[in-house]
């Protein structure tokens, strides 16, 4: 069905029309500012344009919130976000309690802290880092699939005993695929069988050159059991996070990404998210997937009810009508009647694409039988 004039999608993207039709001429559709366009054609030239459909229906598109530019003035710097990757074994969830112990703040508050998928540390320095706490590539990798690029920072795991394993060799891979810097932190020093060098040449293979093989990559020789320059590692990311130059604007509306979704006996479903841009609030009406709902209370990681959760900071969102899935974005909406119309539509689409892949299924099911 053609169902939006060009004109029409110029406006709610607050484009130029001569941009659009540009834009559609070089998807080869001719038309002019009158004229009307498909759903589908309008989705691409919305991304086609740097913002973010939202499909309404079948017949409409909507500029997702996250569509416009932040202007530049309106950008100041925030924490980056960190996942600890590695071979089993090697010390990635040993070194992710042991860096979560730097945290200063809790330390002063007592130190209770919460699993919620996610934590952030303050240094004694007064910057900030937030470590995803589902180590591994297969986290990484299914919040990837869903589109979520949340880590700016990837920490490379490797035993100084065991050196570079399968799973090294993958997490290289998935980092280097994300176009994500690496800081390898050689774990297990404090064993008389380390050894760091032997770990450096092995890294050269997978085309991983640290600093003192005339590389760029950092490396850290660290200890999650002794404690041993978790200091000097999170230095080092704080100083590849200057370098990526990390900013966000805090006074927009807010966006970000399921971490972690369960749903909670006694809360009800209970999703960690990231925020991104803007800082989400007590009281916003959120889309997170197919699912919506308006936030009811923020819970920090150390447990803490909060009113407002600003860029890089993870935070438990209560009040949704259902559980996302992790990787899934969540943005916050004018109404409630635009909420439920687009998960909606996401809720049809998911469910229509199950019919599809069980319809695959049975046929796949029909042929073996012939
Ligand atoms: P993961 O599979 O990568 O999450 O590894 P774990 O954190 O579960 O650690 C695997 C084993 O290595 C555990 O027995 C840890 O106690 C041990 N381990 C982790 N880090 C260190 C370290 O820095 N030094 C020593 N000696 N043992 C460590
Ligand atoms: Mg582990």
């Amino acid at each position: 069905p053609e169902v939006i004039t060009v004109g029409d999608l110029a406006n709610r993207m607050a484009e130029r029309g001569a941009d659009v039709i540009k834009t559609l001429m070089r998807m080869g559709v001719m038309a002019t500012i009158t004229q009307t366009i498909d759903a589908d054609t309008a989705e691409l030239v919305v991304q086609e344009l740097g913002h973010r459909p939202i499909r309404v229906s079948e017949a409409d598109v909507e500029i997702g919130v996250g569509g416009g530019q932040d202007r530049a003035e309106d950008m100041v710097p925030r924490a980056p976000v960190v996942t600890v990757m590695g071979h089993v074994d090697h010390g990635k969830t040993s070194l992710l309690d042991a860096l979560r112990k730097t945290d200063v703040a809790s330390r002063e508050a007592g130190g209770i802290t919460q699993h919620i998928g996610a934590y952030q540390v303050q240094l004694e320095s007064g910057s900030r880092i937030t470590f995803i706490d589902t180590p591994g590539h297969a986290a990484f990798t299914e919040m990837r699939a869903r589109g979520a690029n949340v880590t700016d920072v990837v920490i490379l795991v490797v035993a100084a005993d065991d050196g570079v394993m399968p799973q090294t060799a993958e997490a290289i891979k998935h980092a280097k695929a994300a176009k994500v810097p690496i800081i390898v932190a050689i774990n297990k020093c404090d064993l008389p069988a380390a050894k760091p060098d032997r770990v450096r040449n092995e890294l050269l293979q997978h085309d991983l050159v640290v600093e003192a093989l005339g590389g760029d990559v950092l490396d850290v020789e660290v200890s999650a059991k002794t404690g041993l320059n978790l200091d000097r590692l999170e230095e080092s990311i704080i100083l590849q996070a200057e370098i990526l130059e990390l900013k966000a604007n805090p006074g927009r509306t807010a966006e970000g990404v399921v971490v972690e979704a369960k749903l909670d006996k006694g809360r009800g479903p209970v999703a960690t998210v990231l925020v991104k841009r803007g800082t989400l609030k007590v009281g916003d009406i959120v889309v997170a997937g197919s699912e919506w709902g308006r936030v009811r209370a923020l819970v920090n990681d150390r447990g803490a009810t909060v009113p407002q959760a600003e860029p890089a900071t993870p935070v438990e969102v209560l009040g949704l009508n259902g559980v996302p899935l992790a990787g899934e974005d969540m943005v916050v909406v004018e109404t409630e009647a635009k909420a439920r119309e687009v998960t909606e539509y996401r809720q049809r689409k998911k469910r229509e694409a199950e019919a599809a892949k069980q319809g695959r299924g049975s046929l796949e099911q029909m042929f073996k039988q012939i």
